[in-house]
């Protein structure tokens, strides 16, 4: 062995042994698999206080004990799951120690591998794996917790009360308007009377840069507190207002927990004074229907506060320009984007018009907000390469003039918003982003927040956005009075690339074979062979067929000819028509001459005798259908079998022959047979 041969074997050596001690250390790490039930929190920071987003999910057994911190889910996969038993594997990271969110004991980290529904009984809840909508009546209890110690209270409690009513902005009535009526929260009550907590906000929580308030004593204390007041078998949802901060953030999602006697997940809010206001409320709650954070510009997924930017979205930034506002509780917040109310079942289906792959259609659109038109689509979907987890949203949003009850007055324009969707994309740890992120045309224009909410993000009459790599297409035609149309096609069929004969090749067969490229999602393909390159001659033979190839009748030789495909879709639209191609047809050396070729415009047909018949009809016609007679002839007497057409121009034709019977009528034609002038 030559040396470097032996040091490129020991070096091989030496590599094999450090991956079978990595994969030795790997397999040490702990697997684990733990039985309970996902609960989902997120820390939403005040606007504006630069400090990162948190998302905690949790794994509770049937006690309401937390038993693991989860990592390596997103809320989508956490809320299709919620109240259901599920089995968790993951490797185990090591445990928490005794600060942060729940401490009560150290908890372990889990990295999910894998999940399975454990087939256990739901709890209470009970929503259907993969169907994670929210409907009907979920009524809220509002709780006030006054941290002991604690002079100052945000608000009077008969304020919360007033600001849940369900008669516009009331929260009960915004979500009446943005789910369509599906979800109300009727029934939800304010208990009257701020409830001490036994110990000062300093036992809870510390600094306000980061996230450590201990929330599962403050759920305990604060919901103990209202215990011997509230019935809480009788909500669905616990906001629990607090008089004065907590950690960095204030926090919405649902929590397992065993309250009157009933084990159940409740939607839950830890709100501090400064998130009691409409648009943080509101944005919360919606954690707790499992409503997701949503961004943008669809490039470069946005991390960090970057998901806090559109202005399009409760979920988002509520409160670009607030035009509209409660007097106690600011703003009012935009709706949610037709993501989130598609995947919670709020948008009827028949509202959704969805554009599968290879399809094109024109469809009005309108506004997402308290619609005006009661028939027209709210949103339209369109399955990137037919894919359920991969698609694009559209919408179009009208900023409501004030006055109007309708929760779109604080959105930057009116305009269609598209939103890139990918099912399970921010996932914690990571990005912390959302499903669905605001598409713009420009992302490079400026920041983020200026491309998401500005003209970039709003596609406007005239505009049209267009995925090539994927072949989608949305174009804005107009602007209506509360609603856009729109032009969108989805890997629509192009023109064909023809393949034989091109190029001017000379061919000696009589009736060419004509073959074109496939066309992905074609339902047909429509061909026309002319005499001329523009198809005028006034003879085109023109034939459809779902195959991409065609054989020409007996054409006439000694000339040129042009010929042309275009693609029928599946929604019976034509693409436009290829290139065109040329070819010269020639007589084969030593050819047998053609039947049916006629070097006259007068040919003579003839056919075989019917005894019956006292007389017949014989129809020339340029296509099988005959739905235009060139010539039409009628002979009588049993002993006339053949007769002279009226003057033809050149090119190919069918005729047929039909006997007449003695009442007069025709009896069954002939089989359509061809025949060419071809006049020198
Ligand atoms: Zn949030």
């Amino acid at each position: 062995m030559l040396l470097y041969q032996r040091r490129l074997a020991f070096i091989l050596f030496l590599t094999v042994c450090l991956l079978l001690i990595g994969m030795m250390s790997a397999a040490a790490q702990n697997t684990v698999t733990l039985t309970g039930y996902i609960a989902a929190l997120n820390g939403d920071p005040p606007r504006d206080s630069n400090l990162p987003p948190q998302q905690i999910f949790l794994l509770q057994d049937r006690n309401g004990q937390v038993i693991a911190r989860l990592e390596g889910l997103d809320s989508y996969t956490a809320f299709s799951l919620r109240d259901q038993e599920v089995r968790v594997t993951g490797r185990s990271g090591g445990t928490q120690g005794q600060t942060g969110a729940f401490p009560t004991t150290p908890l372990p980290f889990l990295e999910v591998t894998d999940i399975q529904k454990s087939g256990g009984q739901p709890s209470a809840q009970g929503a259907p794996y993969g169907a994670p909508a929210v409907s009907g009546s979920q009524p809220w209890i509002n709780i006030l917790c006054q941290f002991q110690g604690d002079p100052d209270i945000p608000h009077a409690p008969g304020e919360y009360n007033a600001l849940f009513g369900n008669t516009y902005p009331g929260i009960d009535h915004y979500w009446r308007q943005i789910s369509y009526d599906t979800v109300n929260i009727a029934g939800t009550a304010t208990h009257l009377v701020w409830l001490p907590l036994p110990r000062p906000r300093s036992y809870y929580a510390g600094s306000t840069s980061t996230a450590n308030a201990n929330l599962d004593a403050l759920f305990a204390d604060c919901v103990n507190a209202a215990n011997p007041y509230v019935n809480f078998t009788l909500y669905d949802g616990i906001n629990m207002m607090f008089s004065d901060v907590l950690d960095c953030c204030a926090w919405g999602g649902w929590y397992y927990t065993s309250l009157d006697g009933q084990y159940r997940s409740w939607s839950v809010t830890w709100l501090p004074p400064w998130a009691q206001e409409y648009d943080y409320i509101t944005h919360e709650m919606g954690h707790g229907f499992g409503l997701s954070h949503s961004s943008g510009p669809q490039v470069n997924p946005p991390s960090g506060l970057d998901i806090y930017i559109s202005q399009w979205d409760v979920m988002s930034r509520s409160g670009g320009t607030c035009l509209v506002w409660d007097a106690g509780f600011g703003c009012i917040p935009p709706g949610t984007i037709s993501y989130s109310l598609y995947v919670s079942g709020w948008i009827p289906s028949s509202r959704i018009a969805t554009i599968s792959p290879g399809t094109g259609t024109t469809i009005t659109l309108e506004r997402l907000r308290q619609p005006l038109s009661g028939a027209n689509y709210l949103m339209a979907k369109i399955p990137i390469n037919g894919s359920s987890s991969r698609y694009y949203t559209v919408e179009a949003r009208f900023k409501a003039p004030a006055g109007q009850q309708n929760y779109d007055q604080n959105i930057p324009d009116s305009a269609i918003i598209i939103h890139d969707v990918q099912v399970g994309r921010g996932g914690w740890p990571g990005t912390n982003t959302g499903p669905a992120l605001v598409v713009v045309d420009n992302p490079a224009a400026g920041s983020a927040s200026y491309v998401v909410n500005g003209e970039n993000g709003r596609w406007k009459p005239g505009e049209t956005f267009y995925d090539a790599a994927n072949d989608i297409q949305i174009s804005v035609l107009s602007q209506g009075e509360s609603s856009f149309m729109i032009f969108i096609s989805n890997q629509l069929p192009g023109a064909p690339t023809l393949t034989a004969p091109v190029g001017g090749s000379a061919i000696t067969s009589p009736a060419p074979v004509f073959t074109w490229g496939a066309v992905k999602y074609a339902a047909g393909y429509e061909i026309q062979v002319d005499t001329t390159n523009d198809f005028t001659s006034g003879a085109v033979i023109a034939a459809q067929t779902n195959s991409t190839r065609y054989t020409a009748p007996v054409l006439a030789a000694g000339r040129p000819y042009y010929w042309r495909v275009r693609t029928l879709s599946s929604g019976g639209t034509f693409s436009d028509w290829s290139a065109t191609a040329s070819f010269q047809l020639d007589s084969a050396a030593n050819a047998a001459p053609l039947p049916r070729q006629f070097a006259t415009t007068t040919p003579t047909l003839s056919w075989n005798r019917i005894p019956w018949a006292s007389g017949y009809k014989i129809e020339v016609s340029r296509t099988t259908s005959f739905g235009a007679i060139s010539s039409a002839k009628i002979v009588t007497g049993v002993s006339t079998l053949a007769s002279q057409t009226d003057p033809l121009a050149n090119g190919l034709y069918y005729w047929r022959v039909c006997p007449r019977r003695n009442d007069g009528a025709f009896g069954a034609c002939s089989k359509p047979d061809s025949f060419v002038v071809n006049v020198p």
